[in-house]
Parts: structure tokens; C-alpha cells; sequence
């Protein structure tokens, strides 16, 4: 604030824009301001008025106010527009979309902005050629192939190899998935060996078979909802094996928290997984005759929402599948079984008319059942049963069987398709993995791509909400550790002091969510580990009891219902407890195990052979693995994973709601760059110094604006070789020159050291900010 208030005396209160050539005056009057704007010499006759005291955001919005608008969409690098503030990268990327630039970079991070088009020209093969082929890539406009290629080169590693990872991040819609193909299709085409004729045969099919897990993992996990027609309802983390000759010789995928409810319970509006109705479409007649599913079939589980939507995959579904090794008669099986849960969700049941008696199973429900227990090959008896009769332990040896409550009946239905298509969804990712995982022997490097969900906050939020913001925030604690670490590391070896760069730790909000000894994550199992009723008054008491010392917990004193808001990084979010205590038991009644286990269908009986029983019903000695634990976990082994790569981020944007092509919304874009916290990324990159210049480079550039004799002798003297006691003091005498003749802080620089929030001079670099660097090019230009 001092500094602008001094500037602004020392200038008559005027304030240059970056281009030099508009000016803004300012008039301070009993507290108020007023800006006027001029362009050239003439007055634009543009004056603003703001009715509020000085404050420190003064400086920031006089330089937004004066940003030049007409070059913003030229800014390849967020970290150059000044001030950084989310209005003004707004602003820059809205003026880039406009421009048809998708991609800019934010200092380490890729924004990616969804066209909602295709952009051909974009993506070709010669444009992916082209990015390979380039000695320095970097230098090329921003683009998913730059971080594509440059993991590539880096996973060589110049000292040792290291393994990579491109992190796609952003809200559903935003083009996660979209940039994760294209980035296996980099791979594919950059790493594929079609030079070497002995192993073509082999090398084409890994890579095709690696592209094929696509299509069957979209049609299985993916599904339309209100915010993406093709929307991911599970995480992905793929690794690209490559052999010693950088050669892609195969891959492995994991799998994060399928939404399998889906499969029983599709939101107004939206729809059930893909392949339910790519096999409507695309089966055949006699297919479609042995699923028991004539044209006219109605399905209460297959709802049709009112937009156009590609279901015409089936073929290139089965296509995929049979490539990679899945033979037609493990098809057969898999789409008998998925018939047989669409005829289960259209089994319901009325009250009994003897209370004693369990549920009646309603008339027009009949024939679905018997569908439902044809297909899964399980006694009619057996299903009718297990949906509507509870077993009870009754001593050590024998079981009662009690009638279930209508709701309870409806729930157990829902619980079998759930379990089914969950575990049909494990055993062809795991069938995947084992057509595409090379050996141990034949790779030794991967690059990784993570496509995970990005923050999520609803109007109503629970378990799903919260396990999703965790792995958010775990990913930016990542993000934040692994930069600043970087910076640090070469801050250290270069002598610099690390104290010059602050950044948002998100400590609290982890430690909330699951740290030790309580956290939400321990009183959540705890009380489901409890054998009694959920009750979620009793567990906001506890909450309230236990955590309401940490800052990131809240709680909204209108609410009528049982809630608690966290504070993540990304805003806050107020979670129901109403329902989460059962979903994160997620419980699965032995019975049901049983009788699936009795199935004649092979599939079905092999998939459920492993259960392991007493883990996942609660029961017996064995602890209860409760969804949280499970996802904490793998999310761990994740983190380690990535821990050990180095890794890339990408940062996907979805220009507006509607998914309309070219349409770009400032309301909707600004809440995601807040959300994936953009200013921060792009404060930390510009905080530190992203311009490293070793003194010779620097002096053979810059020397000339000293116009000193002894410049030009030491530089012919010693050639670029020239030692750092020698260097030094000259590229000091440059940035002071530059310093003062800008006025820039002058009281900061000492002799040896310049304006230090500008410029430090390392061991054997100098250190820059672009707005340094651009000091630095204009006076040379003068020379
Ligand atoms: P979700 O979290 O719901 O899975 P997502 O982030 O994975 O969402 P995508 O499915 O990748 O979103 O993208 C949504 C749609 O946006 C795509 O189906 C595609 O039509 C379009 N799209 C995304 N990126 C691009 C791009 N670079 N060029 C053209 N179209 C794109
Ligand atoms: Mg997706």
C-alpha cells in the first residue's frame, strides 16, 4: 500500500498502464476515489467513482483497472498477468477462448478449456509428431501434448529414470476423461514401435488393447447425468508401462469408488450406466429375446432422459471386449447377468395381508422375478426369499428367518443389484488389467494418468460428497508439497532463502477429515462399529463434542437437519448426516452371499465365490470395513504412488452448464478456478521465480545495458565461462541500473543484492520474475 500511495505522489497520481500507454489519475477526497481513464493523450471520458475507503486492494485494482484488455488473450503464461487476481485471469481466459486458445498455462499447472466441439486440427497426428519431434516443446503455445512430452522425455531421466504422473483435475463436464484419451493416444502413437517389423504384430495389440479399455471402461462406469452425458461415476488411475526403450509394452488400471448406486437409483433426469442401454439398442434380436427384453420392454431402472445420447456403442462395446481377450460366451454372461438386474428393478411388493406374513409380491412383479431368477440361474424360491425374509442368528447353529418390512424388502433388492454390478465391474477391470499388464521383467518405467472427480458441492451433500473432497484435498496437499518442494530444493542449492513464499496449507482440513487420534473419518466407523441404530443426532453431538476445536469445522445454526460443514480449500461444504452412518457400512446381508454364491451361472458364482462374508455383513469377530476406511486406503496407496513420480497437472474448465459449444461463462469459470484454488497455483509459481538465468547467459544477454568497458573486456576475457566472483558483481550492477531506473523500491536494493522480491542472485543463476524480465528486455531494447 506504501509503495502505491508513494508512487502514486511521485507520479501526480497518475498510475501507467503495462502497455504504457493509457494512464489512470486518482483523486482522494474524504476517503472516496475517483479513476479516470485516459488513452493516449485524449481523455476516453470513462471516470469511475467508488464510494469506499483505501484499502490494500487498492494496488491490485488499479493495475487490473489498467490491464491492457486487447493483449490478454496473447498471455501464453497466467503468471504474467498483473495482477494476479481472479477477475484478471478470468479475464485473460475468457479473452483466449475467444480467441479459440484452449490451453494456457498457469505457471506448473495446464488450464484446459472445454471447446464443447471438436477441434480436429488440434489433436492430429502430425500436431503429436510435431510436439515429439521439437528439441524444446516448451516453447511451442500451450498444449496437453507439451506435458504429454515432456513426461515422456523426463521419465528417462537425465541422471536416473524417474516415473511420471499427469494429474487431470476439474468439475464433471470439464474434460477429464476427454484429456486423459488423448493423452493414452499420445502415448500410443510417440511410444508405439511400428519401426521394429519383428514385434509389430505384438506392439500394435498392446497399444490397441490399452486404447480398447476405454470403450468397455466408459460403457460399464460411465453414465448421462445433468451435468455430463458422458460422465465418469468412478476414478481412474492408469499407468503406461514402457520397457527401456521408452516403449509402450502395456498398462494397469485401478479403480476408485464406483457410484454403484446408480444401478438401482438414477436422479430425475438422469440415466443409468451406458451399457444397459447400448445392449437395448445394439442387441440383437435374438440376444434381446434370451435377455427377455422385447422393444417394448418398459424398465423402471432405465430411465429415459431427455437428451440425445450415443447408444450406439454396443458394437464397438463387444468389439473392444472380444480384443481384449473377453470371448463372446464371458459376454454372454456378463449381459445375461445385467438383463437379470434390469428385470430385478422391476420386482416390487405390496403389504401383506397377514401382518406375520412377509411382504406380497405384487401381481404385474411376477413375471420379472421369474425373468430376474432366469437369467441370474437362481431358484425363483431362493431370490423370492432372499429379497423379502431376514436371517436371524438363532443360537450357535441355526438361523430364523423373519419378514422384512416393505421398505427393508425394496432395500434388499436394491442391495443385490448394487453388490452384482459392483463386482462385475471388479472383475472386468481386473480382466482388463490382465490382458494389458505386461511382465515385471519387460518394463521398468511408467507415466501415470490420474482422472479423478473433481470438488463436488450440492445442495445436498453426504458420504459420496465427502470421500470425493477428500481425495481433493489430499491431491492439492500433494500438489502444493510437491511444488514447493521443488522450488525449495533448487532455493537451497542455489544459497537462496526460503521465506519469500506463502501458500495455503490444507493441514487443518486433512486433519479434520482423518487425522489422529480423532477425526470425522475414526467417529464415523466408530459409530457404525457400534451395534446399534444409526442415529444422526447423537453423531452431530459427537462431532460437536470432539471437533469443534478445528477451524475448518462449522456448523450452520438455521439448519433444521442434522449437518456439519467443512472447510475445504475449495470452499466450504455442508455435509448431511442423515443416511451416512448406513452408506458407509454399506451392508450386505449374508443371506443374499449365500444365494448368489448357489447360482448355476458360472460368472456369477465365481465372482462371489471370494466374499470374504463376515468383513463385509459386520458380523462375527472380523471388524467392519466400512467405505471410508476402504477408500482411505487405496487413496493412500495412490498418494504414495504418486509421491514417487514426478508429477504434471492439468486443470479442466467447463466454460458454461449447458455443455454448449464455444459459450464461455464468467459466473461458472470463476467458481472453478476458485474451486481448484488457480490463483494460488499461479501465486505460488509467480511467488517464487520461474525465470532461472545462469550469469554468463544472463551478462551475454543483459550485459550490454551496463555499456561498461569493463563488461565487455571481462566478457571477452573470460568468455561465457567466466567465473561467478567475477560475474556477480556486473549482473548486480545490471539489475540495480534497471532497479532505479524504474524506481522500483530502490531502498530494497543493496549493491549485491537487487530488489529481492524481483530478483535473487543464486550460487550460478539469477533469479527473475517476468516482470522483472521484462524490465530487463525493454531497457535492452533501449540500448
Ligand atoms: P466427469 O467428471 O463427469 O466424468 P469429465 O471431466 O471427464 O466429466 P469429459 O467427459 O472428459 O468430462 O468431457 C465432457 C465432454 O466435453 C466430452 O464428451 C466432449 O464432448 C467435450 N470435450 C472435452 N474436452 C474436449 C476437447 N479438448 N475438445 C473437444 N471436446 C471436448
Ligand atoms: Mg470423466
Amino acid at each position: 500500500m506504501a509503495s502505491v500511495k508513494k508512487k502514486l505522489w511521485e507520479n501526480n497520481g497518475t498510475f501507467k498502464s503495462n502497455d504504457g500507454i493509457r494512464t489512470a489519475s486518482l483523486n482522494f477526497e474524504k476517503g472516496q476515489r475517483t479513476i479516470r481513464q485516459h488513452k493516449g493523450n485524449g481523455f476516453k471520458g470513462k471516470t469511475k467513482t467508488h464510494h469506499q475507503s483505501l484499502d490494500d486492494s487498492l494496488e491490485g485494482e488499479l493495475r487490473a483497472f489498467l490491464i491492457d484488455e486487447g493483449a490478454l488473450h496473447t498471455y501464453d503464461d497466467l503468471t504474467k498477468v498483473n495482477p494476479v487476481t481472479p477477475t484478471t485471469v478470468l479475464k485473460c481466459l475468457q479473452a483466449r477462448y475467444k480467441e479459440k486458445v484452449f490451453y494456457t498455462q498457469a505457471g506448473c499447472t495446464l488450464v484446459a478449456l472445454n471447446p464443447f466441439q471438436p477441434i480436429p486440427h488440434l489433436y492430429t497426428l502430425d500436431v503429436m509428431r510435431e510436439y515429439h519431434c521439437a528439441s524444446h516443446p516448451q516453447e511451442f503455445k500451450p498444449h496437453i501434448f507439451i506435458a504429454a512430452e515432456e513426461a515422456y522425455r523426463n521419465v528417462q531421466g537425465q541422471v536416473e529414470p524417474t516415473n511420471q504422473s499427469l494429474v487431470v483435475s476439474g468439475e464433471s463436464g470439464a474434460g477429464k476423461t476427454w484429456t486423459s484419451r488423448c493423452l493414452m493416444k499420445y502415448y500410443a502413437i510417440v511410444a508405439a514401435s511400428s519401426s521394429s517389423p519383428k514385434c509389430q504384430d505384438t506392439v500394435e495389440r498392446i497399444e490397441k488393447r490399452v486404447l480398447d479399455s476405454n470403450p468397455i471402461m466408459e460403457a460399464f462406469g460411465n453414465a448421462c447425468t445433468l451435468r455430463n452425458n458422458n460422465s465418469s461415476r468412478f476414478g481412474k488411475y492408469i499407468q503406461l508401462q514402457l520397457n527401456r526403450s521408452q516403449l509402450l509394452v502395456g498398462a494397469s488400471v485401478q479403480t476408485y469408488l464406483l457410484e454403484k448406486t446408480r444401478v438401482a437409483f438414477q436422479a430425475a433426469n438422469e440415466r443409468n450406466f451406458h451399457i444397459f442401454y447400448q445392449m437395448m439398442k445394439g442387441g440383437t434380436l435374438e440376444q434381446r429375446r434370451d435377455w427377455r427384453m422385447p422393444c417394448d420392454q418398459w424398465f423402471t431402472w432405465l430411465p429415459i432422459a431427455d437428451k440425445t445420447v450415443e447408444e450406439d456403442c454396443f458394437e464397438e462395446t463387444t468389439d473392444a471386449m472380444t480384443h481384449l481377450g473377453i470371448s463372446k460366451g464371458k459376454q454372454g454372461h456378463i449381459f445375461q447377468i445385467l438383463a437379470g438386474l434390469l428385470h430385478l428393478g422391476n420386482v416390487s411388493f405390496c403389504p401383506p395381508t397377514n401382518e406375520s406374513q412377509p411382504c406380497d409380491l405384487q401381481e404385474k412383479s411376477k413375471e420379472s422375478l421369474q425373468n430376474t431368477a432366469d437369467l441370474l440361474q437362481i431358484p425363483e424360491e431362493l431370490l423370492l426369499s432372499g429379497l423379502r425374509l431376514r436371517a436371524l442368528k438363532a443360537g450357535k447353529q441355526s438361523v430364523l428367518l423373519k419378514p422384512c418390512s416393505l421398505a427393508e424388502c425394496s432395500v434388499r433388492r436394491d442391495c443385490l443389484a448394487k453388490v452384482i454390478y459392483a463386482h462385475v465391474f471388479d472383475w472386468l477391470v481386473a480382466f482388463i488389467n490382465n490382458s494389458i499388464c505386461a511382465d515385471t521383467s519387460s518394463w521398468c518405467n511408467f507415466i501415470g494418468i490420474l482422472d479423478v472427480y473433481g470438488f463436488e458441492c450440492f445442495a445436498l451433500n453426504n458420504l459420496e460428497q465427502l470421500c470425493i473432497n477428500y481425495a481433493n484435498e489430499k491431491l492439492q496437499q500433494h500438489f502444493v508439497a510437491h511444488y514447493m518442494k521443488a522450488q525449495q530444493e533448487e532455493y537451497v542449492s542455489e544459497g537462496l532463502e526460503w521465506s519469500f513464499v506463502r501458500y495455503q496449507d490444507n493441514q487443518c482440513c486433512l486433519d479434520l477429515i482423518e487425522g489422529s487420534p480423532t477425526c470425522v473419518f475414526s467417529l464415523l466407523n466408530e459409530e457404525c462399529r457400534l451395534n446399534r441404530a444409526s442415529d444422526a443426532k447423537q453423531f452431530k453431538a459427537r462431532l460437536e463434542k470432539e471437533l469443534s476445536d478445528n477451524a475448518c469445522m462449522s456448523w450452520d445454526k438455521f439448519s433444521m437437519q442434522p449437518h456439519f460443514t467443512v472447510s475445504h480449500y475449495a470452499g466450504k461444504v455442508c455435509y448431511q448426516i442423515e443416511g451416512m452412518m448406513e452408506k458407509n457400512k454399506d451392508p450386505v446381508p449374508l443371506e443374499l452371499i449365500h444365494m448368489l454364491q448357489k447360482s448355476q451361472d458360472s460368472l456369477l458364482q465365481g465372482l462371489f465365490a471370494q466374499h470374504n462374508i463376515e468383513m463385509n455383513s459386520g458380523r462375527g469377530h472380523g471388524k467392519v470395513v466400512t467405505v471410508v476406511s476402504k477408500f482411505k486406503n487405496s487413496l493412500e496407496s495412490l498418494m504414495k504412488i504418486l509421491h514417487s513420480t514426478t508429477p504434471h497437472y492439468t486443470r479442466c474448465i467447463k466454460p458454461n452448464p449447458d455443455c454448449r459449444p464455444l459459450t464461455f461463462q464468467k459466473e461458472e469459470v470463476i467458481v472453478q478456478l476458485e474451486a481448484c484454488g488457480i490463483v494460488e497455483t499461479i501465486n505460488i509459481s509467480a511467488a517464487g521465480f520461474p525465470i532461472r538465468i545462469p550469469y554468463p547467459s544472463f551478462l551475454q544477454r543483459y550485459g550490454l545495458i551496463l555499456n561498461s568497458r569493463m563488461w565487455i573486456q571481462s566478457i571477452n576475457v573470460n568468455g561465457p565461462e567466466a567465473d561467478k566472483d567475477v560475474l556477480s558483481p556486473m549482473v548486480a550492477d545490471v539489475l540495480n541500473l534497471v532497479l532505479q531506473s524504474q524506481s522500483l523500491d530502490p531502498s530494497n536494493a543493496s549493491e549485491t543484492e537487487p530488489c529481492s522480491s524481483l530478483v535473487h542472485c543464486g550460487k550460478t543463476k539469477v533469479f527473475l520474475t517476468h516482470h522483472m524480465l521484462e524490465l530487463l528486455e525493454k531497457r535492452r531494447d533501449r540500448v
